[in-house]
């Protein structure tokens, strides 16, 4: 991740980015108990707006619900979460676009693991908008590490200390020549990338696992979904088997850091003729023409 940008969040006021500090002995440090989210702010002709801002707020309280943060609903809501990171961006006056993440940290130092009642601290921080996989055309590798189901850490929630288990994978992937993984769940099934979800056609339908396989809900994901089918393209969410994958005539992910990048290789295999297929193609401009606003969903929300 690019460095924060000087004026960053946390608690109740900007700061300095190096006095941004959060404890040595609470919850978040020692148990990885905070949840996050990213999101995109598009910087254009001295206007900023930022993509699904009201999902990210919402996806970041469900986290909270998940895992028992109970404070974050408590103490924040939609237009603090908003006026915050108007001011957060303001103060920092990005030239291009950025990123910012938004975590929630248990910063109560008790002995013991539990959660309901800590206290909690918000950081917001902006950095620069840099994609953590290659944008023309990606190699995979189907990972050894399985993705940690639903009923022991969810992927569901956005939980800081559960992405060990993507570190594992995308390193094995980096250690082997890749540029990534896919996760599979314990029967095998397609998941994810370690931060991106994930898409194949075949025959001209749109295919990605369903939200109870083990995936994080993107809003990147829910975004393509909805285009794909406003372009009539035939779309199906379920369990996906990593062979359909190597016989997929395109295969595609998504995600805020990610944007909606084409995979070429998978397992050693090339995907389709290994060049950006129709629908890829369609999709992705459809996705940048979204994040760009250039869409009448009103998935865009001005900083100001
Ligand atoms: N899966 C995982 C595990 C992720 O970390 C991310 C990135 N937030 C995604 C999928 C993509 O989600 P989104 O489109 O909301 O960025």
């Amino acid at each position: 991740m690019a460095q924060p940008h000087p004026h960053v969040f946390l608690g109740d006021k900007l700061v300095p980015a190096a006095q941004a500090t959060v404890g040595i002995a609470t919850s978040a440090v020692l148990y990885g108990l905070s949840v996050y989210t990213v999101f995109p702010v598009r910087v254009a002709d001295g206007a900023r707006s930022a993509f699904r801002l009201a999902d990210h707020f919402r996806r970041l309280e469900e986290s909270c619900k998940i895992i028992g943060i109970d404070r974050f609903t408590q103490e924040w809501d939609y237009a603090r979460f908003q006026a915050t990171v108007v001011d957060l961006v303001e103060a920092n006056d990005p030239a291009e676009d950025v990123f910012v993440r938004v975590s929630v940290h248990v910063v109560e130092s008790i002995p013991g693991t539990r959660v309901r009642g800590c206290a909690i601290e918000v950081s917001m921080f902006v950095y620069d908008a840099v994609p953590i996989v290659p944008q023309d055309g990606m190699r995979l590798k189907s990972s050894p590490w399985r993705r940690i189901p639903d009923n022991a850490i969810p992927s569901r929630a956005k939980v800081n200390g559960a992405y060990v288990n993507s570190v594992l994978a995308k390193q094995d992937a980096i250690d082997s020549g890749y540029d990534d993984c896919i996760f599979l769940d314990a029967n095998g099934h397609v998941c994810e990338l370690s931060a991106a979800n994930i898409f194949l056609v075949r025959g001209g339908t749109l295919i990605t696992p369903d939200v109870s396989c083990d995936i994080l809900d993107g809003i990147n994901r829910r975004t393509v979904l909805t285009l794909a089918r406003e372009e009539g393209i035939p779309v199906q969410e379920r369990t996906v088997d990593l062979t359909e994958l190597y016989i997929a005539d395109e295969v595609f992910v998504t995600g805020t850091s990610a944007g909606a990048a084409p995979v070429f290789e998978v397992d050693g295999r090339t995907v389709g003729a290994g060049v950006v297929g129709p629908v890829t193609t369609t999709l992705r401009k459809r996705h940048a023409d979204a994040l760009r606003g250039d869409t009448d969903h009103g998935w865009t929300t001005p900083l100001t």
